[in-house]
């Protein structure tokens, strides 16, 4: 078999093992057996559990229903199967003896159920644990070519939706943010994408000014600015990128103004990107533009998260924040002025860190109109 992403990666991750002196990563359906394996299922009540040794083959442990699926989508070749009747428990005794775990030092999936970090315990008193972000984190965090390529291809997905957006114009005043959250979710699909990576944002008016509000019964009035953020998936990596439009007529100039100061502040967030750089001097970058234009107070969140398996996940762009940032990073950057009462305006592109600067994902218009 040729060297899958998977497979390169589980090399890296044993490589670390080794280093750190630990023995084995044990995973359960996660971004981290995705990540390793290939194999991407939703966590169950059934014993579906990787084991990663610091040297030689990865086994896998799956119910027996899965068995067709995992050979399939992972790399892996010693795949053991419980059937419903079996005691799975004594399975994952079995695989801890005969990798003779017992003693060792566990890293276990930072979000593995703990009925089956039980098992483990059982199966293995003598050994000590810790979590297998302490591994993974390092290598997730720097995003491989595969990644990179995924990533750019979801981009691209929602900067076509955008474009359908802006195009449909005074067509969608009088939508409830309902509906036009139900139009985002149809064209993200239509252009490739497979469902939504987070439910679709669309804050009309006044409810633009809470960062967290989704969508709602309220119409969209002609003037008004409407922040849309949404995202979809591409072979398993998301998109995520805001746009702050105004459908028809003209926006006033308090909009026009916390709009411009937004935009200014998002590409003095991403002009600050580059390898060396920490996160903290990111969000300051972009927090000075506008705090310099007198909004400071009305910008309620951090500057931007990372983006891979998961759309939130390491690095992220907050005040302080001393990380430095490393070539294949990807993360958002997504500076907003919240007025309560009043709108909001948030710009949000992903980028990728690269060798002396940033890559940005996002190319579609960020103006208001
Ligand atoms: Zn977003
Ligand atoms: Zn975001």
């Amino acid at each position: 078999m040729g060297t899958t992403p998977e497979r390169r990666r589980t090399r890296d991750a044993q490589r670390r093992l080794r280093e750190r002196g630990a023995d084995a990563l044990v995973l359960f359906p996660s971004p981290n057996l995705r990540y390793t394996t290939g194999f991407d299922e939703e966590p169950s009540e059934r014993h579906l559990l990787a084991f990663l040794p610091a040297e030689g083959d990865p086994t896998l442990l799956v119910p027996e229903l899965y068995d067709e699926q995992v050979r399939r989508e992972s790399w892996i070749e010693d795949v053991r199967t419980w059937a419903d009747a079996d005691d799975p428990t004594a399975r994952v005794a079995g695989i801890v003896t005969e990798l003779d775990l017992d003693g060792g030092h566990l890293l276990v999936d930072d979000t593995m159920h703990a009925r089956f970090t039980q098992d483990l315990r059982a199966a293995a008193p003598d050994a000590t644990f810790g979590l297998a972000s302490e591994i993974l984190a390092p290598l997730r965090v720097r995003k491989d070519e595969t990644e990179r390529d995924a990533l750019r291809r979801a981009a691209a997905v929602a900067d076509a939706v955008v474009d359908d957006l802006r195009a449909l114009g005074p067509e969608v005043v009088g939508w409830t943010e309902r509906e036009l959250a139900t139009e985002v979710a149809d064209r993200l699909a239509a252009h490739g994408g497979t469902g939504v990576s987070f439910e679709v944002i669309a804050g009309s008016g006044p409810n633009g000014a809470m960062p967290h509000h989704t969508h709602g019964d309220r119409e969209i009035q002609a003037g008004e600015p409407v922040v849309l953020d949404f995202g979809t998936w591409v072979d398993g990596y998301p998109s995520d990128q805001t746009r702050t439009l105004v459908f028809d007529g003209e926006p006033s100039e308090r909009v026009r103004e916390a709009h411009d100061v937004v935009r200014r502040a998002q590409q003095a967030g991403v002009d600050a990107v580059e390898p060396g750089v920490t996160a903290g001097a990111v969000d300051a970058a972009a927090r000075e533009v506008i705090a310099d234009a007198g909004y400071g107070d009305a910008f309620l969140h951090r500057t931007g998260h990372g983006v891979g398996l998961e759309v939130h996940e390491e690095p992220y762009l907050v005040a302080g924040s001393e990380r430095e940032l490393e070539p294949g990073m990807v993360f958002s950057v997504e500076p907003g002025v919240y007025l309560e009462g009043e709108f909001g305006v948030r710009i949000e592109d992903l980028v990728i860190v690269t060798e002396d600067g940033a890559e940005r994902l996002n190319e579609t218009d960020r103006g208001c109109l």
